[in-house]
């Protein structure tokens, strides 16, 4: 007997079906990461940033087919956040200036770990380089998402 479709269960929009295996992966690698930061297979914080990582690479996927390419509708782009294929938030502030390559939205709250401020990983090379005055510079991940550099100018 076929289902009675409630508008909660509503079919998802035109061209869904054409992404959804790209989306089905990213939910494979999603639970791999689970997995092994549970079994603790990496160690804790790799485990986290690996998830962290795949998180942002989902969103930036649907967030490139909409304003970079066009190819999905709005109505399907909405459908997307709102099923929570990608984050709306971090979305959002990739269509600000300066953040357009935020790698997550911990790296940018003030909180205890972030010295109070923005994270490390959003100083630019350029600026990071000065502060070091001609020494190597310390920085290569950082502990938030395990990001090396996401400041717009890098
Ligand atoms: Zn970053
Ligand atoms: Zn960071």
């Amino acid at each position: 007997m076929p289902k009675i479709k409630s508008s909660r269960s509503r079919a998802p929009p035109d061209g869904f079906s054409k992404i959804e295996p790209t989306l089905k992966k990213f939910d494979e690698k999603l639970k791999d990461a689970q997995t092994k930061a549970l079994n603790k297979t990496a160690g804790k914080t790799e485990g986290l940033w690996e998830i962290f990582q795949i998180n942002h690479a989902k969103s930036r996927y649907i967030y490139e087919l909409y304003y970079k390419k066009n190819a999905i509708s709005k109505e399907l782009y909405n459908y997307l956040l709102k099923s929570r294929y990608g984050d709306g938030n971090l979305i959002a502030k990739w269509k600000k200036q300066g953040y357009e390559n935020l790698c997550c939205l911990k790296c940018i709250q003030t909180i205890e770990n972030n010295n109070g401020g923005t994270c490390i990983c959003r100083v630019p090379r350029s600026k990071l380089e000065e502060k070091a005055e001609g020494s190597k510079i310390k920085f290569s991940q950082c502990v938030n998402c395990g990001c090396r550099g996401c400041a717009s100018t890098d």
